[in-house]
């Protein structure tokens, strides 16, 4: 086959979209033919496979995604197993010449994503790897010393002074298609979704994955919420934020799109400041973790690694089922399991609850919202539960333990929220506390300054 028109695979990951999508705008700008795959590798060691929720969403967001390449006189190719196989396979199938992604930032899709890199170029195939996720590259914001950022407001500043981001990339007009199409599995057949039991049912009456979704929540939080945004993001009983962190975590949209749609639709003032604050703590969670490659295992700061966690199977179980006695504690695990989501401000007290109260370590939190979230995300997730452990960047410390009590009466003032995920507050039947709010709280500490004479 002449070079100059051999296919290019686009081998889409966590940019499952086709507007603002710089790996696939710069394959089509060659005017070859273009074969886009998504590989569900679940074989590469050392690389983190979505959990159940991520799943469902992935399986939403990649109908989506073939839907609108059809449209675009294209397809999605869908392959499974070890990723440096699967393109193997694809480029001898096609006869493609140059595979071309956008990149990832957490140590696992890394050290494959090197591996394919100078495996492929060894044979003589182009790779070339894109920013498709991020407002700037984790590299490119750095310290007057030249370092990385461990304090979110210098962060923050020096994304400012490194002026907007670019603008997001235009769709392509044109995707040419391969001479033939190579092999495609069937999504159903990949069981993404749950089957039995259909724990899914809340999530569908919730979210819309895909690039349309995306955009409608975006035009809907700037019509309706962003200016209250800086007062009412805290409450959990107003839909005062974007909703967008699951299309994000999937690339279903891209955050230059929404910088710069905010830029342009919303009113300047301090709930666009606010909101677009928020998109650079996602940058900052992607900066340190490009930083601290084991963000995802080990405490940052080191001391944490010898805190004595008590482990404690029961505890887990109640924290994870939401029935601590806690209703605020219990409202946001049930929110979790119902709609794949959990608002912030009570991510942070369920957080805290498990790792104070209940001396259980951050890595099990972790690992339930990795395995419940919709918008579970290799950077964000770690990095902020390192935050509320006390070990992360730029974290609350350790000793400021949030009292679940009062956190719902400052945030839940009228307790709509708690009624909504916890009717039996009002129907009877509510469990006691398993633990003493005042006891657990000396414990914790006890168990922080044993931690410092060390
Ligand atoms: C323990 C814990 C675990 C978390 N795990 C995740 C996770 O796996 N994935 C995830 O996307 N967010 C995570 N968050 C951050 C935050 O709770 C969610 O991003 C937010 O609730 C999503 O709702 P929204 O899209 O309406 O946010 P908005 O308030 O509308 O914010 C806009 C966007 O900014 C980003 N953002 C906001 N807050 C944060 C933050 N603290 N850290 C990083 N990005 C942020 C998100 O992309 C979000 O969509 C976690 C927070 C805590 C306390």
């Amino acid at each position: 086959m002449d070079a100059s028109a051999a296919p290019i695979l686009v081998w889409f990951r966590r940019d499952l979209r086709v507007g603002d999508n710089p790996a696939l705008a710069a394959a089509a700008s060659s005017g070859r033919p273009i074969v886009p795959v998504f590989i569900l590798d679940d074989e590469t060691p050392g690389l983190r496979a979505p959990g159940g929720a991520s799943r469902w969403w992935l399986h939403g967001a990649l109908a989506a995604l073939a839907a609108d390449l059809d449209a675009a006189g294209s397809r999605l190719i869908l392959r499974r197993g070890a990723a440096d196989r699967v393109l193997d396979e694809l480029i001898a199938e096609t006869g493609a010449t140059a595979v071309h992604w956008n990149r990832l930032y957490d140590a696992g899709g890394i050290s494959r994503d090197t591996e394919i890199k100078s495996s492929l170029k060894d044979r003589g195939i182009a790779a070339e790897s894109f920013n498709g996720s991020l407002l700037f590259e984790p590299w490119e914001i750095e310290t007057k010393a030249g370092s990385w950022f461990k304090v979110y407001t210098r962060f923050w500043q020096a994304c400012r002074a490194a002026g907007d981001p670019p603008p997001p990339i235009d769709t392509p007009r044109a995707m040419p298609a391969p001479g033939a199409w190579p092999e495609c599995d069937d999504l159903e057949a990949w069981a993404l979704l749950p089957q039995a039991p259909d724990w899914a049912a809340g999530f569908r009456d919730h979210w819309t994955p895909g690039a349309a979704g995306a955009s409608a929540r975006l035009k809907h939080f700037l019509s309706d919420s962003v200016e209250s945004y800086a007062d009412d993001r805290d409450f959990p009983a107003t839909p005062a934020t974007s909703g967008l962190s699951p299309h994000l975590a999937w690339g279903d949209i891209g955050p230059r799109q929404v910088w710069q749609t905010a830029m342009a639709e919303a009113p300047a003032g301090a709930g666009r400041e606010t909101f677009l604050k928020e998109l650079v703590w996602r940058e900052f969670a992607h900066h340190v973790t490009f930083h601290q490659p084991d963000m995802a295992t080990q405490p940052m700061d080191a001391k944490f690694r010898d805190f004595p966690w008590e482990p404690d199977d029961d505890l887990m179980a109640a924290w994870q089922q939401g029935r601590t006695g806690y209703p605020m504690v219990d409202a946001g695990m049930r929110e979790l399991w119902a709609t794949g989501t959990m608002h912030n401000r009570v991510r942070m007290v369920v957080a805290s609850f498990l790792v104070k109260h209940l001396l259980q370590p951050w890595q099990a939190g972790e690992a339930w919202f990795w395995d419940t979230l919709v918008d579970a995300d290799p950077a964000s997730n770690p990095f902020n539960w390192q935050w509320v452990a006390g070990c992360g960047a730029d974290a609350a410390p350790y000793f400021r333990i949030f009292n679940p009590t009062l956190q719902a009466d400052k945030f839940d003032a009228d307790g709509a929220y708690l009624r909504r995920w916890v009717p039996e507050l009002t129907e009877g039947g509510y469990p006691d506390p398993i633990v003493d709010h005042k006891i657990a709280r000396e414990r914790a500490l006890a168990a922080f300054k044993s931690l410092k004479r060390e």
